[in-house]
């Protein structure tokens, strides 16, 4: 039986502006589970969003504070590159995406939630899903918990 709900995100719904610190920077730090990363490169990572708009939304984002999409390194910007295609094969081996969404929200008004540590988005998409990148309190219906979604991507994952 699928969730009609998302906990987790209305919870962010209603503590967005609580958020302390750098979400990257502590799913870096920290225990992959805990931070939902799916995959560690060199230079950059992958984690799930822990708010996504559909199962299986990813994002990846180099390890280094930065803000700025041209500040980074050429060793970081490839590796993001090769993260995300990586990301689309995990993807497809799990979830058979008809088609996907990748991104960048660069500055609030376009709707980055976090505008100090760049990342880039992947939203895996489905014939009669939703539009990508809706606004921050439309709800989405998620029929996955994310705890499994970031268990069977990270078993796939290539290489
Ligand atoms: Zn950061």
């Amino acid at each position: 039986m699928k969730q009609l709900w998302a906990p987790w995100r209305l919870e962010y719904v209603s503590s967005a502006d609580e958020i302390q610190g750098c979400v990257f920077c502590t799913a870096a730090a920290g225990d992959d589970e805990e931070g939902l990363v799916v995959h560690r490169g060199t230079e950059a990572f992958v984690l799930l969003n822990k708010f996504p708009y559909a199962s299986g939304h990813v994002m990846v984002a180099p390890y280094r504070h930065v803000g700025e999409l041209g500040d980074l390194t050429d060793e970081e910007a490839l590796e993001v590159h090769r993260l995300i295609s990586q990301g689309l094969a995990a993807l497809a081996e799990t979830y058979a995406p008809q088609g996907y969404n990748i991104g960048w929200n660069l500055g609030r008004i376009a709707g980055a939630g976090i505008v100090d540590h760049t990342h880039a988005h992947v939203v895996p998409r489905w014939a009669g899903d939703t539009n990508f990148m809706p606004v921050l309190a439309d709800v989405k219906v998620l029929p996955e918990h994310i705890a499994e979604t970031r268990r069977k991507l990270a078993a796939v994952w290539p290489g």
